[in-house]
């Protein structure tokens, strides 16, 4: 029997594994099943290469659990270790630099495994006793027993016990490690781990019902598919196949819409699968998790780094060798292998868009409302994808119909340009809520677009950018002659009077609402066109709901929700109004009118005179006169408002075409909409 130490410059390695790798010590069993695994690998080259010329036999690699003793035991019929090799490959794990390495990485668990090999000692995370029982693959080899309790001594000794091909890792599990000997532990692991290994692991035997209990059967408990879906050749497989991959993959979830199948040799290797899945509202419930593999062993389903942001929502799998896995995650976006990966893999996802889109259009809109925000959000976070997906990119209108942004373009070119030549992209974000607005615009012959995903308010404001002289314009920002603003201006504005004195009549009957104001107009609208129309300004909206999406922004948030009140000059019920109320109050009015004529005329005289001195130069009779004048504006002007306020509130019509447009927005609540409730009644008898 030898006895010596295990060559590595920490004194005791052991407790700085057990310690520093805590939180990740499951990976472990990884480890172990993927050198048994590697081993059986390696003497399947060997014999195709004509070197081993033995039976190769059952290759299963057996995990298998002894309560009793303690025990988890990986087996494998592999190429086995010679004394030597033993020697060579488990004790001479010679690393300079070990404490500080270990004190750098100390949170990154697979760091430290993955850079020192050390992947079979990751076994003492678990166990307080390790044994390797292994017989080479050659003719002449010899059993041999290595044990190791943790401590840098070891003892290796011959074991003639063992009489078969391959290597025993018996773990004796330590004490405060008791629930890998659990079965429905180590099957989770397993699951989680080894699932798609190349070569079938066996966790105990397959078990039957048989006189009411469950006992195990002959047949080994196979639990991994050695030849996943994505190491298949794509032309072998339909449609079926591949949605029963992600099935497996991810259970309980619908359908995916399509799928790529990646296969790159050059410059890098890579494979795998990627679902597109169905992305409704919300992005973050859609993070199923792409899997990432490295030679078919499970390593992270934290890709972040490894691909772009907006791919994270596609699902599926990669697998590449060729990304370095075992280095700190803020290392893996600068390399240059990840950088190239994350690169080629946008390339597909775009090409495959692309092939759909024009190979089969009519899917592709099927299938674009439930893929819209996964682009969308591409284009939002990468220039690259945007340059690309800008041409199958697709609007919808609000009659359900499907265009490209070129074909939407010469669509609206005729109808929607504007006096300064920008192209007015009108827009609707609820059909329901902007119903009336909608059917207007569309009976002056526009299209609307419907944008009610989550990312279309951010995506305006970027096509807006990006797309030369265009505009975007919800339905509702301004009443339908002035969305598109033409040359073709009609009409003989309204006097101002009349003006002044409609929106005077309006503004006092507004109810009183909780941030929110409303600016009243008059317009001459046609006397087509409703009474009063509710108008929500573009860019206040826009900057609102921004602020709800991003920090910063708060000032925007608080401010009040900022409306125009627009009053249809031209409308029978509106003139009736302004009608009555020349009759009812004019006789009032004259003397008053007639009073702020005069005063106002002074006022004018007075400031003609003033605006020629400097404001030192100012007389204090001067200043006197100017500020008696404004004052007998202000309370003239304010008998005047008091007279059209009472008539406003002796003619119920004013408050009720006020709350109809209320109505029409879905702003009319609470008291003043049982207020409204109670005058339509009164008015109704
Ligand atoms: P790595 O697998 O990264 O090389 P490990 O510490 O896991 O590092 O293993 C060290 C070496 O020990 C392996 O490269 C292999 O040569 C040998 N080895 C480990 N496990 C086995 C096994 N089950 N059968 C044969 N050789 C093994």
């Amino acid at each position: 029997m030898q006895k010596g130490n295990i060559g590595i410059t920490t004194e005791n390695i052991f407790p700085v594994i057990k310690k520093f790798l805590y939180s990740d010590h499951e990976i472990f069993l990884r480890e172990l099943v993927s050198n048994a695994v590697d081993a059986t690998r390696k003497l399947q080259t060997l014999a195709m290469k004509g070197e081993f010329k033995g039976e190769m036999g059952d290759q299963t690699v057996c995990i298998s659990l002894d309560k009793e003793a303690g025990t988890l035991t990986i087996s494998d019929r592999g190429i086995g270790m010679t004394a030597e090799e033993i020697d060579k490959y488990i004790n001479q794990i010679a690393f300079s630099g070990a404490n500080e390495f270990l004190e750098k990485y100390k949170d990154d668990a697979a760091a430290i495994i993955g850079h020192f090999g050390l992947g079979f000692y990751s076994a003492f995370m678990v166990a307080s006793r390790v044994d390797i029982l292994s017989r080479s693959y050659r003719d002449e080899a010899q059993g041999v027993k290595w044990t190791c309790d943790g401590s840098p001594a070891y003892e290796i000794s011959d074991y003639p016990e063992k009489t078969d091909r391959g290597t025993d890792i018996v773990l004796h599990i330590a004490d405060d490690c008791k629930e890998f000997l659990e079965k429905g532990k180590i099957e989770s692991l397993l699951s989680k781990y080894c699932k798609f290994l190349p070569v079938a692991i066996a966790f105990g035997k397959k078990t039957e019902w048989k006189d009411g209990k469950q006992v195990d059967t002959e047949e080994d408990n196979i639990i991994n598919d050695t030849t996943p879906l994505w190491t298949k050749t794509p032309s072998t497989l339909t449609d079926e196949d591949y949605k029963k991959f992600y099935a497996q993959l991810y259970p309980m979830t619908d359908e995916p819409l399509f799928w790529i199948h990646l296969n790159v040799d050059y410059p890098f290797h890579l494979t795998g699968v990627l679902y597109f899945p169905k992305i409704k509202n919300n992005i973050e419930i859609h993070r199923n998790k792409i899997q990432l593999y490295c030679n078919q062993v499970f390593v992270t389903d934290e890709v972040e780094n490894i691909v772009p942001d907006f791919l994270t929502l596609l699902h599926g799998v990669i697998d590449s060798p060729d990304i370095p896995l075992n280095v700190s995650r803020s290392y893996l976006q600068s390399d240059a292998n990840v950088k190239k990966i994350s690169g080629y893999i946008t390339k597909k996802v775009s090409d495959r868009l692309k092939s759909i889109f024009k190979n089969d259009r009519k899917q592709y809109e099927e299938k674009w409302d439930d893929l819209k925000l996964f682009i969308h959000y591409g284009m939002l976070s990468e220039q690259d994808f945007f340059d690309k997906a800008k041409e199958y990119a697709l609007f919808k209108d609000t009659e359900g119909k499907y265009f490209t942004y070129d074909e939407y373009k010469e669509l609206i070119k005729g109808n929607q340009t504007d006096k300064d030549g920008n192209l007015i992209y009108l827009y609707a974000q609820n059909a329901e809520e902007q119903y009336t607005y909608i059917e207007a615009a569309k009976a002056k012959g526009y299209s609307v677009l419907m944008l009610d995903g989550q990312l279309d308010a951010a995506l305006v404001g970027l096509l807006e950018q990006k797309f030369e002289k265009a505009r975007f314009s919800r339905v509702d920002g301004d009443v339908v002659d002035r969305l598109i603003q033409k040359d073709d201006q009609k009409s003989e504005p309204l006097p101002e009077g009349e003006a002044q004195r409609l929106s005077t009549l309006f503004t006092g009957r507004l109810p009183k609402m909780d941030k929110t104001e409303f600016h009243v107009e008059a317009a001459q609208l046609g006397a087509e066109a409703a009474p009063v129309v509710i108008t929500q300004s573009e860019y206040m909206r826009r900057m609102k709901e921004m602020s709800r999406l991003q920090a910063g922004m708060s000032f925007y948030g608080e401010m009040p929700d900022m409306y125009s009140l627009v009053l249809n000059a031209d409308h029978a019920l509106v003139k009736n109004i302004l009608d009555g109320c020349h009759a009812a109050t004019d006789e009032q009015l004259k003397p008053i009118e007639s009073d702020l004529a005069g005063l106002k005329a002074r006022r004018a005289a007075l400031e003609q005179v003033q605006a020629k001195k400097k404001a030192d130069e100012l007389t204090e009779e001067e200043k006197a006169d100017a500020q008696k004048c404004n004052d007998d504006i202000k309370k003239q002007e304010e008998q005047r408002d008091s007279i059209l306020g009472a008539y406003a509130e002796g003619n119920p019509l004013i408050s009720q075409l006020i709350d109809l447009a209320l109505l029409q927005n879905g702003l009319l609540r609470g008291e003043a909409l049982s207020r409204f409730v109670s005058r339509s009644i009164e008015l109704m008898k």
